[in-house]
């Protein structure tokens, strides 16, 4: 027999079935005990509250910083006949009491509220007085300082969720959260570790790619001509730069569009709409767009600059391919963009220890860009999931042969232990170029044996060539800002030969999707 779940499920969504962890999350919440879902992007985490919703007499109050997003949401489930409303800063003050009173007279099943509301007592006041069953909080990583999108506003949530007369079930979901930010969601939102509901983040239609050593807009331009039909995403750090790749593409007649926090509102929504409508199918934006764009024939997302931590990247790329087809994330990547990155930090309100973790993401990120290890593989291991090469990045991907570095890495790796671990990358790969930098000799270090012993390559190969060894777990930094490294148990084999390197090197634009017409 159906459960009361499934044919609400049938009924009123028109599914069959439910997708991997929708029905335990459901049966948690309906059992009043607080959840934390974590599931990929595209999973189907809205039922997760959606359903317990229907089938409880009290409200559901959802909390989701994507105010963009709520009109859309509400109205989709308001046309499946299911009650619900939303307040936000979009609301003017009568029309938003007026919603209130339909929640308190149970004509609503779920209230969307923007997170800023809950700092206003008033707000708090209101809720207090709802019959409120379940408390969804959607983004939930947004309350982690961990994370790599906190919001102040997120933890009101913490006492607002216990000091609820009504005694809410909470669920909080989101498509990206470390071990850590986990933990961290659950001890604020009172969610116990065996209420975690973790499906995994793979995302097996994405094939990752990392391009380096090329000119980025030579890449980015070949790649668009040849991929011409298809919708994509093109991300940068700076708005400056969104202007500038904007130009550089619409001259070469690509049908593009651009966004950035800097355009005024109505530009915003209209070349918004002319990507979504795929007027426009490729759009240059800054992060400033994405969150809760639900396009679903997002055939490709490239970074062509470095983004500031993993969980951003994979968060942002993971908006291609939301319909499951093949599809591709690509990082165009010099090490010279991670100095904008060094910037926003430096620049950003965080206190010290703030700042370190920061650091210590981006070297994370620098990593990726530079590991000979799987793409995909990366990731889920980063965000604590084991899981097999991919077979489709551009690591798996790549057929030329793995030549044997063992002689230039042991040549770097004992540079690295004459220099004690307590020199950072910079001057390490300046010892090994034998330069002759008054740093250097004011330090001393031009007297090591392991100076110029890699005195025939560009001063940038031997950076990207430490960075490898670090990306691969030969080396280990140590510290955020200024990170020292060292020797790694791996590392130390190498040097007593007892194990070899291998490396490849870099990608060319192609083809690779399929042609439209
Ligand atoms: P998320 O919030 O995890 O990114 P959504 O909740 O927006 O994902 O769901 C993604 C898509 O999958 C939506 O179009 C949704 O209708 C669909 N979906 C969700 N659950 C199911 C299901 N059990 N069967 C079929 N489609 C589903
Ligand atoms: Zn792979």
């Amino acid at each position: 027999m159906a459960s009361a779940a499934q044919s609400i499920l049938k009924e009123k969504f028109g599914y069959d079935e439910f997708r991997p962890g929708q029905d335990a999350a459901i049966k948690r919440v309906l059992a009043h005990e607080n959840t934390l879902v974590i599931m990929p992007t595209g999973g189907g985490k809205s039922l997760c509250y959606q359903v317990p919703a229907l089938l409880q007499s009290g409200l559901t109050v959802v909390v989701s910083p994507l105010i963009a997003l709520m009109k859309d949401q509400v109205d989709a489930l308001n046309e499946n006949a299911i009650p619900a409303t939303y307040i936000n800063s979009t609301v003017a003050y009568p029309e938003a009491q007026h919603r209130l009173e339909m929640a308190a007279r149970g004509e609503v099943k779920l209230l969307y509220v923007a997170p800023e509301r809950l700092e206003m007592p008033d707000f708090q006041q209101d809720l207090a007085s709802l019959q409120i069953d379940l408390l969804a909080v959607d983004e939930a990583h947004c309350i982690s300082q961990w994370g790599h999108d906190f919001r102040p506003s997120y933890l009101q949530l913490q006492t607002i969720a216990a000091a609820l007369p009504s005694h809410p079930t909470v669920i909080a979901l989101t498509a990206t959260a470390t071990t850590r930010v986990a933990l961290d969601i659950g001890q604020r939102l009172n969610i116990p570790e065996a209420g975690m509901i973790n499906t995994g983040f793979a995302r097996p239609n994405l094939s990752f790619q990392v391009v380096k050593d090329q000119d980025k807009d030579a890449f980015l331009l070949d790649y668009l001509k040849l991929n011409q039909t298809q919708s994509g995403i093109v991300y940068c750090a700076t708005r400056k730069e969104v202007e500038r790749l904007y130009l550089l593409l619409e001259r070469q007649g690509i049908a593009v569009t651009k966004y950035h926090a800097g355009l005024s509102e109505q530009e915003r929504t209209a070349n918004q709409e002319d990507f979504l409508f795929d007027r426009k199918p490729v759009m240059v934006a800054t992060n400033a767009f994405g969150m809760g764009i639900d396009k679903s024939n997002v055939r490709f997302v490239i970074h062509a600059q470095v983004p500031g931590d993993l969980e951003s990247y994979y968060q942002e790329a993971g908006r291609a391919g939301r319909d499951g087809l093949p599809s591709e994330a690509i990082l165009l990547f010099a090490p010279a963009d991670l100095q904008i990155r060094r910037f926003f930090i430096d620049q950003s309100e965080g206190d010290d220890a703030y700042k370190q973790n920061e650091y210590r993401k981006l070297q994370v990120m620098n990593q990726y860009a530079n590991t000979g290890d799987c793409l995909q593989q990366f990731i889920l291991q980063y965000f604590g999931q084991a899981s097999q090469p991919c077979g489709q990045c551009s690591n798996c991907r790549d057929d030329r042969e793995a030549v044997d570095v063992t002689l230039d890495a042991q040549k770097a790796l004992s540079c690295v232990v004459r220099m004690h671990g307590r020199y950072g990358k910079g001057l390490i790969a300046d010892v090994l170029a034998g330069s002759k930098s008054r740093r250097l000799t004011q330090l001393g270090l031009e007297q090591l044996s392991t100076y110029g012993l890699l005195s025939s390559w560009r001063k940038k190969d031997i950076s990207g060539f430490i960075d490898f060894l670090t990306a691969d777990g030969y080396l280990m930094p140590q510290g955020g800002q200024y990170p020292t490294l060292g020797l790694t148990e791996l590392g130390a084999q190498v040097l007593r030969g007892e194990a070899q390197v291998m490396r490849k090197q870099a990608v060319k634009a192609r083809q690779s999707l399929p042609v439209d017409d």
